[in-house]
């Protein structure tokens, strides 16, 4: 997984389950006021972007956050603000916040207006009874101090602290934040979390935000005061409230492959991409070479074909945007691909370097030989140019959703190291397929399809024609046509991308 797919994975998590006032975490960084204007030319135009005082006190941090922006400077004022706290309930709004920074009306002569008299007053309230408020009360906690150490470990130094402000057990914390993050990890002799793999501070705020979310937070008043416990004969986790008592049940951390949420978009994709594509007819022309004359030719002297030329043109703008060099993306035209535009990104190392396998070749084949055929009527409409949209689209997804494989192999491999190592060495295709292969879990994942299929396909227009009673007739591709070739032909494609993967998974390993 690279660092911008986490991420981008876990913000969308994180939109997802809260939002993050909701949520009322503070790492220090977005509510910190700006400083007033102390230093407007040094902070130019870039200071907006996690330029908070938590920012600045770390080089790493601040560069990190602002991505490609310069690099700011150390501030030794940003040291005097060290007050972050540790999980300390302050009941501080806004009132006081003004009131702990000196009063709007201080060093003038003037008088304070009501408001500014009255907003005082609900400060001082509020910081001294922050239960007479009715508000939320904020919890303080430190940001990660997080760095780079050497090319492919991040050290995350503050982490035994962070796991004492949120009163839980470090082995507990660090098993969510490792399986989140895909990678392994442990603590060294000075008790600083040494994780494999270049990691945003960003990316560990995000993790932790979700840890406290699922085994933290009391749902029912938003409190942190919380005791984790098991069941010891259920082995079930709940999480206890100290203030409300209220009692709920956690999820088991979920280890293995944290990329869910980018497959299941990209099922989504596929899936809905193909419901698009069946909305019109099969068009042969746009699949054959010489049939309509665009620009350029095949190595093999014929013109490209119309589905061809976009894959490639749409590459060609990708490719400029550097998007082929994430390293879950694989190009149907890889050798033709031109020079950035932007600069590189360093991505960490998930995958071994020398078992990348691209067979989008048999991605293309598949798509024309057995879905195409399937999904659209025989015939043609002359609609080419949104048919062959739709058919990059649907490629584009099934590529990186089959050559997402090498991430569920190498996740497969790291869990079962010794047996996967075992089979490699024996070059035993048959035997890795059979280890990798979950059956409960296929079965789940093509009814999940099904059951999209149905939901996105359903053709609304055509249920009030009273004819009734005909389900299939309503959809615009059969929800079972979508799931059997789901099953048929995306599945094993991943399978045998996981095969091969792993097959030279152990091939630039030393000894
Ligand atoms: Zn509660």
């Amino acid at each position: 997984m690279s660092a911008e797919e986490v991420a981008a994975a876990a913000e969308e998590v994180a939109a997802l389950a809260v939002d993050d006032d909701e949520l009322s975490l503070d790492f220090g960084k977005k509510k910190k006021k700006k400083s007033k204007a102390k230093e407007p030319a040094a902070e130019g135009g870039e200071g907006e972007a996690g330029a908070g005082a938590a920012a600045e006190e770390e080089d790493e941090l601040s560069l990190d956050l602002s991505l490609g922006k310069k690099k700011k400077k150390k501030k030794a004022k940003a040291r005097g603000e060290d007050d972050f706290g540790g999980l300390e309930e302050s009941g501080e709004g806004e009132g006081g916040e003004r009131g702990g920074q000196g009063l709007p009306w201080e060093g003038s002569d003037r008088d304070y207006t009501y408001e500014e008299l009255l907003d005082r007053v609900f400060g001082i309230l509020k910081a001294h009874n922050p239960e007479l408020t009715g508000e939320r009360q904020r919890t303080k906690l430190k940001p990660p101090q997080v760095a780079r150490e050497g090319t492919k470990k991040t050290v995350f130094t503050n982490f035994m602290d962070l796991c004492k402000s949120m009163n839980r057990n470090h082995e507990h914390v660090l098993q969510f934040l490792l399986a989140e993050l895909g990678t392994s990890g442990s603590l060294d002799g000075t008790q600083r979390l040494i994780v494999k793999g270049r990691f945003l501070p960003k990316v560990f705020e995000t993790v932790l935000r979700r840890y406290i979310n699922d085994y933290v937070l009391c749902n029912s008043c938003k409190s942190v005061d919380t005791l984790l416990d098991r069941d010891s004969s259920t082995r079930i986790m709940f999480l206890r409230c100290q203030q409300c008592s209220a009692s709920r049940t956690v999820s088991a951390i979920k280890t293995g492959f944290q990329a869910r949420t980018t497959l299941i978009r990209l099922e989504d994709t596929i899936i809905f991409s193909l419901i698009e594509r069946a909305q019109f007819a099969r068009n042969d022309p746009v699949y054959e070479p010489d049939a309509i004359p665009v620009p350029g030719f095949r190595p093999d002297g014929r013109r490209y074909s119309l589905l061809e030329y976009l894959l490639r043109e749409t590459e060609q703008v990708h490719g400029r945007i550097r998007r082929y060099t994430s390293p879950d993306e694989n190009a149907f035209f890889p050798e033709e691909l031109p020079p950035l535009v932007l600069p590189p990104i360093t991505y960490e190392q998930v995958l071994s370097s020398c078992a990348r396998v691209n067979i989008n070749s048999q991605v293309l084949s598949m798509y024309l030989e057995h879905l195409l055929p399937e999904i659209a009527a025989p015939g043609d409409d002359h609609n080419y140019g949104s048919s062959a949209m739709n058919d990059v689209t649907a490629l584009q997804a099934l590529s990186k959703r089959i050559h997402y494989g090498m991430f569920v192999a190498e996740a497969k491999f790291r869990k079962q190291t010794a047996e996967y190592t075992e089979l490699i060495r024996r070059r035993d295709g048959d035997a890795i397929m059979e280890l990798l292969t979950d059956r409960a879990v296929e079965l789940k994942v093509i009814e999940r399809v099904r059951l999209k299929a149905a939901t996105f396909g359903q053709d609304l227009g055509s249920s009030s024609d009273g004819s009734g009673g005909g389900g299939s007739s309503s959809y615009k591709v059969r929800p079972e046509v979508v799931a059997a070739l789901y099953e048929q032909w995306v599945m094993p494609l991943t399978k045998q991308v996981e095969v091969e993967y792993l097959l030279r998974r152990l091939d630039g390993e030393s000894s």
